[in-house]
């Protein structure tokens, strides 16, 4: 009879978390070999299989008697927490299969059953705070000499992961958590939230919120897991929670392009981090919407929406506002710890901005130009784009101060990603003046604008049309005091296309109104992260002007006559 091993992990400890194929497999097996509190963890799923049970330091005697047994044609099932490959059972089993000769497929048979790790349920417990990248490490030095472990501990610190820390501290064991405290904290900010998890999802399961430089003050054992945030984990309310998005780059005054189209914050996608749990934190204006609540200024202080409601957001007003808030929560937090310790100081952050000397402008001036380079320091960039800005990208604790510089020293300023941009021409070095008042009108009404996917508008101030404008999402070609309007262009790609011609000799004064309507009906009614010329093609109409498709592609024969 062929026997087989069945390696189990079974979860954190609650019948609810274990799998269905551990479940079945802990049935179909004839003996259960595992360490006597595990065995007790999954008692009531036995039936009439034998029990091998044994202490937590003899490892190794199980997997030889799970190899013994399996090889004599038993069916074994050698359990273990969590999951059985996470400083489990797995590689032990094999370990000595090996020893034995065995080759993968060979008899016995084996299985592993993966099951839910630590760092899994305690994450889970704790809120979000794997949301990054992260490692775990295990702090007992009984099979690895701690000298790798310390290596370890400062690569991972080094290198800001998420970090959960197994086998954190026993009775014997104490040295082990203090020094690797010492060496985080050459890393990370003494206040980066920690989570102390002991025995999650089983009878005497308790959570503990603390930070790097408080977490020895509480009671951590060999039955917890130690989660460490990286340089952007943060508390908010109970939830310790990890951004996805790695750095927060700070852009003018949404706060939602800090995030991909697709990972916008919207409350319906993520209700954990918007106006959930109190109704009144973290609700950004809804940029698409331009029907703000005014008048809701609490006596206890400004709100976020209070902020969102004035016109002129800085990043300053949104970031008093979010402290507020937390500094109310924490009036009524039931959270043992404060959260106030809890508050990051802040911490620069790379500040994104688009530069250009101005709509009609193309030219900086070299002072603006020192005064960019001043901005940027050792540690930022410049890039330039084919949007006709130049992007700054700069360390600061103070964006509103970098704005502030910009603007003073005669630069337009806007936000990057995903917005409305205007691309207008140099009007001829300024000769062909009439257009500029509606290049800057239409600029000064929608630049910036956040949309689904980046929309160009491109404003040529003659027929010429030497800019191009005829190939961005949206062109304008003003010709004697009036506009011909493209629609649709394909600005990149093999089958980049020009916008259609949609009309001509539109009076100049109604453009800067139709225009908003047309990037209104886009607005509101795009799809995720779909740009204009297939939200025309597939609304088929925008303000009474037809889309039409395009003549199909001929494929020609490449060798002529054959
Ligand atoms: N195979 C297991 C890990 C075994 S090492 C897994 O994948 O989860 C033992 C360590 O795991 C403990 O010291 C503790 O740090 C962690 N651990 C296991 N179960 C836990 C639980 N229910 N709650 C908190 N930590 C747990």
């Amino acid at each position: 009879m062929d026997g087989k091993i069945l390696i189990v992990g079974f979860g954190p400890g609650s019948y609810e978390h274990i799998t269905v194929r551990a479940r079945e497999a802990i049935q179909e097996s004839q003996v259960i070999i595992g360490y006597n509190t595990y065995v007790d963890l999954i008692r009531d799923l036995l039936t009439n299989q034998d029990i091998v049970r044994t202490g937590m330091t003899e490892e190794v005697s199980r997997a030889q008697k799970a190899v013994d047994l399996a090889t004599e044609g038993k069916v074994v099932a050698v359990i273990s927490s969590g999951d059985a490959g996470v400083y489990g059972m797995a590689g032990l089993v094999y370990e000595v299969l090996i020893e034995r000769g065995w080759r993968a497929g060979d008899n016995p048979l084996v299985e592993v059953i993966p099951g839910i790790s630590a760092i899994n349920s305690c994450a889970a417990l704790l809120g979000a705070p794997i949301m990054h990248d992260a490692c775990t490490i295990s702090l007992s030095d009984h099979l690895t000499p701690w000298a790798v472990i310390e290596k370890r501990i400062e690569a991972a610190a080094s290198a800001d992961f998420v970090i959960a820390l197994y086998n954190p501290k026993s009775g014997r064991r104490t040295r082990q958590i203090a020094e690797t405290q010492r060496i985080l904290l050459q890393y990370r900010d003494p206040k980066t939230p920690v989570g102390l998890v002991k025995s999650a999802y089983r009878d005497r399961q308790h959570v503990v919120r603390t930070t790097l430089d408080d977490m020895l003050n509480h009671d951590i054992g060999m039955l917890t897991t130690v989660v460490i945030g990286n340089s952007s984990t943060f508390y908010y309310d109970e939830l310790m929670i990890t951004p996805r998005g790695y750095q927060r780059k700070y852009t003018l005054d949404t706060m939602e392009q800090r995030l991909r189209p697709g990972e916008r914050l919207k409350p319906e996608n993520e209700p954990w981090s918007l106006n959930a749990t109190t109704g009144e934190c973290w609700t950004p204006t809804n940029p698409r919407s331009s029907s703000v609540q005014s008048g809701m200024t609490s006596p206890a202080g400004p709100t976020i929406r209070d902020v969102a409601a004035t016109s002129d957001i800085s990043p300053r007003e949104w970031a008093a506002a979010a402290l507020n808030c937390l500094n109310r929560a924490e009036k009524t937090s039931h959270v043992s710890t404060t959260l106030s310790t809890m508050v990051p100081s802040p911490r620069p952050s790379i500040f994104e901005i688009a530069v250009s000397p101005g709509v009609a402008n193309k030219k900086f001036s070299s002072v603006q130009l020192v005064l960019l380079a001043n901005l940027a320091g050792d540690e930022g960039e410049i890039e330039y784009t084919t949007a006709h800005q130049l992007i700054l990208r700069t360390v600061t604790e103070d964006p509103e101060h970098i704005v502030k510089c910009l603007r003073d020293g005669g630069m337009t300023v806007l936000p990057v990603g995903d917005v409305i941009k205007v691309k207008a021409c140099d009007f001829c070095d300024g000769e062909k003046h009439e257009g500029i008042p509606f290049a800057e009108e239409i600029s000064r009404r929608l630049a910036g604008i956040p949309v689904e996917k980046e929309l160009r508008i491109g404003f040529n101030g003659c027929a010429m049309s030497c800019y191009g404008a005829v190939n961005e999402d949206i062109g304008l070609v003003f010709r004697k005091g009036k506009f011909d309007l493209f629609l649709g262009g394909k600005t990149t790609g093999r089958n980049a296309t020009p916008g259609q011609r949609v009309a001509e000799g539109i009076p100049a004064e109604e453009m800067p109104d139709l225009l908003e309507r047309i990037v209104t009906h886009y607005r509101e009614n795009a799809f995720p992260d779909e740009r204009f010329h297939k939200f025309f093609a597939r609304v088929g109409q925008i303000e009474g002007f037809n889309h039409r498709d395009r003549p199909q592609t001929v494929t020609a024969d490449a060798v002529c006559g054959s």
